[in-house]
């Protein structure tokens, strides 16, 4: 079988940038496709504090210019700004990638590694403050913002779990939510509530976020009153839910109701050859350290994939 590739990566975040680095020091010959930039949702962030062996910390930026570095040292080829739009398996078994620019290329293995992108909070503010006081992760960005009140926007599992987690970080925590109670597992709910941080505001949405450089406030409309409020926050957590990038192969693999791809240990999605890992899939937990795990781990499989055994 000639193929231009012997595995194409689709997605340059961390998951497809690691896998890279194991395909490419397997001597495999691999091209990433990254329909954006390099570094996925980690690219902006102004600093990852928790990824193990960078104890200063580094920038997203930093980060990702590294990834792409290392990635690039063992013979990967990576493509930005041009995205994948179809995948297809062909009867002999080799995947043809259709790109955004109208060209195709050829694997005998692929890797998805599409991420997701959080739902938007549609009010003025959340984009000239994300990443300045507006964060989609608590784990990530919660210890910015010690001792000062903050707002937790949701009220589903992670908007409760987030919420939690920020109590050991803020002096109050304004937790808004469109219903008069959470749907999240009721002890998660219960230990929430039970914090004295926790001040729950029921039946209300944020209606804008207030600040130059930095979340100065918020205002939040009661649904039952229609009357507003304005809260001085220094820190916005909002937890509205997450649409994993996987329309592109809904068809060929299978998904939870979310659309999120259901992959085995091995990362192997139901089609051979077929892998996938990171934020795209039904994960216990999306950070850096476990993305790179899939990343590795799905690379290693395609590898064993294209020498034809299994573990
Ligand atoms: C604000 C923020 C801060 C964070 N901070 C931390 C932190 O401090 N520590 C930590 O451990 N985790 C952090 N995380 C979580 C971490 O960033 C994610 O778990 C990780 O980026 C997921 O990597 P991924 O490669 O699976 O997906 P993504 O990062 O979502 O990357 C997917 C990539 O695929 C590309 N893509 C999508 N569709 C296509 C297509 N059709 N063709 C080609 N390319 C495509 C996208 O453009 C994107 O670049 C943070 C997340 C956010 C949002």
């Amino acid at each position: 079988m000639n193929t231009d590739y012997d595995v194409i990566i689709v997605g340059g975040g961390p998951t497809g940038l690691a896998a890279a680095v194991y395909t490419g020091r397997a001597l495999l010959k691999t091209l990433v496709i990254e329909k954006q930039f390099f570094g996925g949702q980690i690219v902006n962030s102004f600093a990852i504090d928790n990824y193990p062996g960078f104890a200063d910390g580094i920038t997203g930026y930093d980060f990702t210019q590294a990834f792409v570095k290392h990635a690039k040292r063992f013979g990967a080829e990576v493509r930005e700004g041009n995205g994948a739009e179809k995948i297809t398996k062909e009867a002999d078994g080799h995947f043809t990638v259709a790109l955004a620019d109208g060209s195709a290329v050829t694997a005998k293995a692929v890797i998805l590694a599409m991420g997701r992108h959080p739902r938007r909070l549609e009010v003025p503010g959340y984009d000239k403050l994300f990443g300045k006081g507006v964060s989609v992760c608590a784990t990530c960005d919660g210890a910015f913002f010690k001792d000062v009140p903050i707002a937790v926007v949701g009220g589903g599992n992670s908007a409760v779990e987030e919420g939690s987690f920020m109590i050991r970080y803020a002096s109050e925590i304004k937790s808004i939510h469109r219903r008069d109670h959470f749907t999240a597992q009721k002890i998660l709910i219960e230990e929430y509530l039970h914090s004295p941080k926790v001040r729950p505001v029921w039946n209300s949405t944020v209606e804008a976020i207030h600040g130059e450089k930095e979340v100065e406030g918020i205002r939040i409309r009661s649904l039952q009153t229609d009357k507003t409020e304005e809260f001085p926050v220094k820190a916005v957590f909002i937890f509205i839910g997450w649409i994993p990038n996987s329309a592109l192969v809904k068809d060929m693999v299978d998904t939870d109701a979310d659309g999120r791809l259901i992959v085995n240990e091995l990362m192997e999605t139901k089609v051979p050859g077929l892998f996938a890992g990171g934020d795209l899939c039904v994960r216990p937990i999306y950070q850096l350290a476990n993305v790179v795990a899939d990343g590795v781990q799905a690379a290693i499989s395609a590898e064993k994939y294209l020498e034809g055994k299994k573990h």
